[in-house]
């Protein structure tokens, strides 16, 4: 996502209490792995019915749950604010009590059989997060899921956690004249009684709740047509579409237009598009942009004030591969999702706007990294952090890019994104870690990458060398004095020299930085005279505070 810089200290002061229960303490079999919020579940589907009311806040959701358990699993554990009445509750079609206390329902599955079950909820209420409800400037309701982190549970009964994705089916009763949206593929609208609508999609590809949303408003839709199409093949292309309220509707496409190239270039980059369409939305969401599956919202302010900018539509777009197809298994992670949402946003200016766009981008990052306090405390992995808003910070977007580009550099085009592709492709529709992306990168290029994941992503703040020079005049040679004394361990980088002659010539050197608390670097080249002058890391592509030794 992007953030909402001035609302969101307001909203972040406000953090949600953590909700989350405490785990159940039965063993996993091997076929069930990866959860460590529910270990012995695993949800495949969520088949979401939900009932809209003219009249704003009450929501009438009716869910049923398709989940493989363990075979030891007693009670299914679902997240549910407690705002929200469970007026029943079916396991495999046998009405059962659950209970429905602390924001989770327990359902009882003592009756159950096989290592599937079905668990549905009918449940009623008013909402007041989760799914925004809202009039619109006009007076007309309007209603947007906004699930990040961990709100899913403020209107869904779900297992709220990133490491637990499924398929999710919708069928939304609307009051008519609101277009429904949601994620994946729509599946048909009709007329239902006096005045109502049913419209109905459905997300064939597993996706975290957080990304699990609906909007419905009277929005008005803008076809983008078939974009990206791959090689001329029309059966390749990505449906892409912008919704917003009328009034909206005579800018467009805007920015949008944008949309196609983008989609394109991270095709090329990483992989086909995740998903069954790509829908751009004026919505209601906390954030500035934010990635739904398949169904981005944008901060609706941005639309009246024609303020939408390829850069946040290059971002979320890139999420649609990095943070929603590869999901994040736990937060502290969450740089996989950021980190290279803003690094592809980065890539997408290069190849429209060029390098000097992409630098400008990149020098901005960078020095927001050297300045900002987060990053000279806490590592990007950062697992003492539980205030999961808090985790939208400099480490996990501006660090993030830069660990990602300094990859890039130090590997290649050829490596880098081999290794991405790799990811991409093994990990797709599921779930990853930053180790998952340190194998792939380091089968790409041969090399060993732990050092380099150590010291960017597990350690707070940034390489802080200091280096001097010698001239060997009976040699002819210079030699760097690299100290690095910092208590939280040296740093290994490739380092660029700039070497100004006595006859004021430059030459262009590199050499590579030792993880050692002192080294003597011997650099290429014969002086017949001590050098004028040396610049190091001229081009600012370190996280790096040089100084003199
Ligand atoms: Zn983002």
């Amino acid at each position: 996502m992007t953030m909402r810089r001035a609302l969101f200290v307001l909203l972040a002061c406000g953090a949600l209490a953590s909700l989350s229960g405490t785990a159940l303490a039965q063993a996993t079999p091997p076929s069930l792995t990866g959860s460590s919020y529910r270990p012995g579940v695993d949800v495949l589907d969520y088949d979401v019915h939900l009932e809209l009311p003219d009249s704003g806040l009450l929501l009438r959701g009716d869910v049923t749950v398709t989940a493989r358990r363990a075979p030891s699993l007693a009670t299914l554990r679902l997240d549910l604010i407690d705002s929200l009445t469970v007026r029943s509750v079916e396991v495999d079609g046998w009405r059962v009590t659950a209970t429905h206390a602390a924001n989770v329902v327990d359902v009882p599955l003592a009756g159950a059989r096989g290592d599937t079950v079905q668990v549905r909820v009918v449940y009623d209420g008013p909402v007041h997060d989760g799914l925004v409800v809202r009039k619109d400037a006009r007076g007309r309701w309007t209603w947007f899921g906004d699930n990040w982190p961990d709100r899913a549970r403020q209107w869904l009964p779900t297992v709220d956690h990133p490491s637990d994705k499924a398929t999710v089916s919708w069928t939304v009763r609307a009051p008519a004249g609101r277009t429904v949206v949601a994620n994946g593929a729509l599946l048909g609208a009709k007329a239902v009684g006096e005045g109502r609508t049913e419209t109905r999609w459905r997300e064939g590809r597993p996706i975290p709740p957080s990304l699990m949303v609906i909007a419905a408003g009277p929005l008005v839709r803008y076809d983008l047509g078939e974009t990206a199409c791959r090689n001329g093949d029309r059966t390749q292309c990505v449906q892409q579409s912008v919704y917003v309220l009328p009034e909206n509707a005579s800018w467009l496409p805007g920015a949008f237009q944008s949309a196609g190239p983008i989609l394109a270039l991270f095709q090329d980059l990483v992989g086909p598009f995740p998903y069954e369409k790509l829908a751009h939305l004026q919505s209601n969401t906390r954030f500035g942009g934010m990635e739904n599956a398949s169904n981005i919202f944008y901060d609706g302010k941005l639309f009246p004030a024609r303020k939408v900018r390829d850069g946040v539509i290059a971002h979320e777009t890139a999420h649609q591969w990095f943070g929603d197809a590869v999901t994040e298994r736990e937060w502290a992670h969450l740089w996989l999702s950021e980190g290279f949402a803003n690094y592809f946003a980065a890539l997408w200016a290069q190849h429209a706007h060029g390098d000097t766009a992409f630098q400008r981008v990149m020098a901005e990052m960078r020095a927001k990294v050297l300045a900002d306090p987060v990053v000279a405390s806490r590592p990007v992995i950062d697992t003492a952090q539980t205030d999961y808003l808090a985790l939208l910070d400099a480490n996990s977007y501006e660090k993030g890019a830069w660990v990602l580009y300094m990859l890039h550099r130090e590997l290649g085009d050829r490596a880098f994104f081999g290794g991405l592709r790799s990811y991409y492709a093994k990990y797709r529709d599921s779930t990853a870690l930053s180790d998952d992306l340190r194998r792939e990168l380091e089968r790409a290029s041969g090399r060993s990458l732990e050092q380099f994941f150590d010291q960017w992503l597990r350690r707070p703040g940034v390489a802080e060398p200091a280096i001097g020079w010698a001239f060997d005049a009976s040699t002819g040679s210079v030699a760097l004095l690299v100290q690095q004394q910092s208590p939280r361990g040296p740093y290994a980088f490739p380092l660029t020299v700039v070497v100004t002659d006595a006859d004021n010539v430059t030459h262009r050197l590199s050499v590579t930085v030792p993880a050692e608390a002192r080294a003597t670097l011997p650099l290429s080249g014969h002086f017949d005279r001590k050098p004028k002058s040396l610049s190091f890391d001229p081009d600012s592509l370190l996280l790096a505070r040089i100084t003199r030794l």
